[in-house]
């Protein structure tokens, strides 16, 4: 006869094996708080060699912040709640009022609270530029959406100056390092934010086309008041408190600043119609409005609007090779990451000879790019210097198309280190993925970058000469950066077809500049491994393709911030 089954025993058993069926080990952890500055080598250079080693203790500061897991947190969580447009209140009134989560305003509370608006207008000097934009990098790292009204907000000042008694009203709440969030008219305010509306349903980058009119209350010209009838179609951060904008007069396309609210404290009929579904850039509202007699001042002379607004655009252009290079940079230091915690095959991923080659190419590229984008911020603090301000011309255009388009990839390379879990939710990926290739498309897509460089240099030929001047500097540091650019100076020897060849050049000329940058700054491991890699002749290739004799794992090192 069988022994009698213990029944409790066996549940006992059971209860046991379901309330643990496996250990998690070998999965990557949490990025906990680091210092996005002191854990930064290559930025921390650039600031040096860039004349802002006068900020280090501030951008330290601000490191440490921006880099406080519970400061990032604010990015993730300003993306998944979405903004939402309330046009009327409950009673019925007109409000325009795009509500944001909490952490969005917490996010441009602490931008505009450090003067990543306004630091270069109110201190101006060596570095201004390069200071604030190394901040601007480290808060992009954390959240880009909000990034576009920053970048506004500190672009608007120098189109602004085009008329200084709009400036002198306007301009000392605009650089006022604070931020209101309230609906309420710019009179209540002690800071207010800027917008920009150029595009319409016809015509984006070629705002010639834009059909919105602009009728004189009384006097006519520049300073003057004017109302505005018509439309845009993409009007980013519509919470603004005042937009730069485009309209026709019967003297031509013209500038003009139109406040959300008029000088009486009743609503500018400014009207948002809806916001865009957008697939990236969630946290950054961006509307289509109708303009119904908006009240605006006329901003720079008569007829000159792109020439006023272009000013505006310069900058922004510039914030795209800033914040595409911060994604770079924290696509980088997530896949080093992880990759660090991760083992498969018997080693940690990092030590895995291919994976070494994709995080040491995903690494390089962010090299290059901060240092491109940093050699223009010191060429816009010194543009009264005439070679400065040519490079700052056609550094904006060729490193603005160049960056911005590199960044997509970048994201996706980096998203595959983390394999399957990267392309999850829940993971930072699909952010920094659908977030990569907004800044190439806004602000002059690639192919209008392309052809203002032409336009730069045929108005300004002697840019050519700054320009291989600047890539000169580098002569004999590398053969292979040497060859290219008496290959590049070939090009010019021929100047047909140049429009349809144009990307083709800008890709060159961005990469020469890069490579003669990292030549002369950057160790030789890194230096030698980019023009090994990017300026071989072979052609187009995937990231983690370097050629034998790269010095990987150092490369690595470089960018790690825990490795
Ligand atoms: C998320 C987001 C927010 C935005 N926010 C704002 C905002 O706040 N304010 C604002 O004013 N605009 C804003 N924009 C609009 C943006 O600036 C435009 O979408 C952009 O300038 C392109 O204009 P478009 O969409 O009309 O395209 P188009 O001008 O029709 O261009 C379409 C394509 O044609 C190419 N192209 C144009 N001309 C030429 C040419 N001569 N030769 C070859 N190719 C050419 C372009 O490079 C582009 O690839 C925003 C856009 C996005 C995506």
């Amino acid at each position: 006869m069988n022994a009698p089954v213990n029944v409790f025993a066996a549940a006992t058993k059971a209860e046991q094996s379901l309330a643990s069926t496996h250990e998690v080990v070998n999965v990557a952890r949490e990025l906990r708080d680091y210092n996005l500055f002191t854990q930064d080598a290559v930025l921390q250079q650039a600031v040096q060699r860039e004349a802002a080693g006068w900020a280090q203790d501030e951008l330290t500061a601000f490191g440490a912040l921006t880099g406080q897991a519970e400061y990032r947190e604010l990015g993730i969580v300003a993306n998944h709640v979405k903004p939402e447009l309330e046009t009327h209140d409950r009673f019925g009134n007109r409000i325009d009022q795009v509500n944001f989560h909490p952490a969005y305003h917490q996010l441009m509370k602490v931008a505009f609270e450090h003067g990543l608006h306004s630091s270069p207008w109110t201190n101006p000097g060596p570095g201004a530029q390069v200071a604030r934009a190394a901040r601007f990098y480290m808060q992009a790292q954390v959240e880009a959406g909000h990034g576009c009204p920053v970048s506004m907000s500190h672009a608007a000042v120098p189109a602004l100056r085009a008329t200084p008694e709009v400036a002198k009203i306007w301009e000392p709440k605009i650089t006022a390092c604070a931020y209101d969030q309230r609906n309420v008219p710019d009179r209540d305010k002690q800071a207010l934010v800027v917008g920009m509306a150029m595009t319409e349903k016809q015509g984006g980058s070629d705002v010639r086309s834009n059909s919105t009119q602009a009728f004189p209350v009384g006097a006519e010209g520049e300073g003057q008041l004017y109302e505005l009838v018509g439309h845009k179609f993409f009007v980013s951060a519509p919470m603004s408190d005042v937009f730069l904008t485009l309209a026709h007069t019967s003297g031509g396309l013209s500038c003009f600043l139109m406040p959300r609210w008029r000088p009486d404290g009743t609503k500018n009929p400014l009207q948002i119609i809806r916001l865009k579904r957008k697939m990236g850039n969630a946290s950054n509202a961006t509307s289509e409005t109708e303009l119904r007699g908006a009240l605006g001042w006329m901003v720079g002379p008569e007829g000159k609007g792109i020439r006023t607004i272009i000013d505006m655009v310069a900058m922004t252009r510039f914030d795209c090779m800033i914040g595409s290079s911060a994604g770079q940079r924290i696509a980088t230091t997530l896949a080093i990451h992880h990759c660090t915690h991760r083992a498969a095959f018997g080693k940690q991923l990092v030590d895995q000879p291919l994976m070494q080659n994709v995080l040491a190419d995903l690494a390089l590229e962010s090299e290059a790019s901060l240092t491109l984008a940093m050699r223009i911020g010191r060429a816009i603090d010194h543009r009264a210097d005439r070679a400065e301000e040519l490079l700052m011309r056609f550094g904006t255009a060729a490193g603005k198309y160049w960056i911005c388009k590199r960044t997509p990839n970048h994201a996706y390379e980096a998203m595959e280190c983390l394999g399957g879990s990267g392309v999850m939710e829940d993971s930072p990926f699909p952010r920094l993925f659908r977030e990569s290739p907004v800044n190439a498309i806004w602000e002059g897509s690639s192919n209008v970058q392309c052809l203002d460089v032409l336009r730069a240099f045929g108005k300004q030929p002697e840019g050519l000469q700054v320009y291989f001047a600047e890539v000169m500097k580098a002569k004999g540091g590398n053969a292979r950066l040497d060859r290219w650019i008496a290959d590049l100076r070939q090009e010019f020897a021929d100047l047909g077809d140049l429009e349809s060849r144009s990307r083709g050049l800008v890709d060159r000329m961005a990469l020469a500049l890069q490579a003669a940058l990292l030549v002369q700054h950057a160790p030789a491991f890194v230096a030698d491994a980019f023009c090994a890699s990017r300026l071989d002749g072979l052609g187009e290739r995937n990231l983690g393709a370097l050629p034998r004799g790269v010095d990987c794992a150092a490369i690595i090192k470089r960018a790690a911030v825990d490795a």
